[in-house]
């Protein structure tokens, strides 16, 4: 492995880190050596065994958490175990989103206001919070979970899109705003991947959507985990404000 992806000292906190893409981010940051800490919104249990997982086969501590990150008071109370438990934060991957499926004449403030609490406001409060303990250490890096939607739009999906386009915004201004204390911020827009986000899209609609995928196959977890682990390493020391697409090609 190349010396710059080791991430051995290294402490990284995962948001929704339980399953789907949080979880590939989990195993490949641990499998490159950092310390990993994790949550789960609501279900502590999960998020500790997950933690014991990654420590058992990694070698590494790791810290499983519940943490809703739309809730400030719980943001803060999970860096501040973080600190405590772990010393300090290096790596925040802002994995933690849900996606609303409703057209434009259904999107009902209440829609736009669950959506946006948890994919924007999460986001804004984890980044708050890692950016103080990252100066700390004279730096680090926070990579976002936006989507191909927030870049291109996607019908029936007006408030997920604005929501992952927000992101976008998001890490753009603060990748300004925190580049003087060394801190690196990036975003990651997955395209189809295969995970419960998912799990309610017809199969002979997911058919259609690979016929549009140059690469011609539906993305994994882990595709978008290694575009993670590159952000989060000195490999992309020199990259600030940039937005990875990791969609096989659906936009080109
Ligand atoms: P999953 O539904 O499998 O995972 C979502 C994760 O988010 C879960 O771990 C869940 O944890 C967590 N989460 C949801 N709400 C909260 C909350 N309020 N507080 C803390 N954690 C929460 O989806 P994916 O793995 O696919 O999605 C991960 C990210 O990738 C999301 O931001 C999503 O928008 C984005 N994305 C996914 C794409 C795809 O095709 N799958 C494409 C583009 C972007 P819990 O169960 O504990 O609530």
């Amino acid at each position: 492995m190349s010396k710059k992806l080791d991430l051995t000292g290294k402490v990284a906190f995962v948001t929704g880190g339980t399953r789907g893409i949080g979880w590939a981010c989990a195993q490949v940051l641990a499998t490159a050596g950092a310390s990993v800490a994790l949550c789960a919104s609501s279900d502590v249990a999960l998020a500790e065994e997950k933690a014991l997982s990654l420590e058992q086969q990694f070698s590494v501590k790791c810290l499983g958490l519940q943490c809703d990150v739309s809730n400030a008071s719980q943001v803060k109370s999970a860096y501040m175990q973080i600190k405590k438990q772990l010393g300090g934060l290096d790596i925040l991957v802002n994995n933690a989103g849900i996606m609303a499926t409703s057209p434009l004449a259904m999107t009902t403030p209440d829609v736009f206001d669950a959506t946006t609490s948890i994919n924007v406001n999460g986001v804004l409060l984890n980044l708050q919070m890692a950016s103080k303990l990252m100066a700390r250490r004279g730096g680090g890096s926070v990579i976002n979970i936006s989507s191909i939607v927030g870049r291109f739009g996607s019908p029936g999906q007006i408030a997920y899109s604005g929501s992952k386009a927000a992101v976008i915004g998001i890490t753009q201004a603060a990748s300004k705003e925190l580049a003087a204390q060394g801190i690196r911020v990036n975003a990651v827009a997955p395209g189809f991947i295969d995970t419960e986000l998912l799990q309610d899209f017809p199969e002979d609609k997911k058919s259609a959507v690979v016929e549009t995928i140059a690469l011609q196959r539906i993305g994994q977890a882990e595709d978008v985990a290694n575009a993670v682990l590159y952000l989060a390493s000195d490999l992309s020391a020199y990259v600030t404000g940039q937005i990875l697409g990791v969609d096989g090609g659906m936009v080109i």
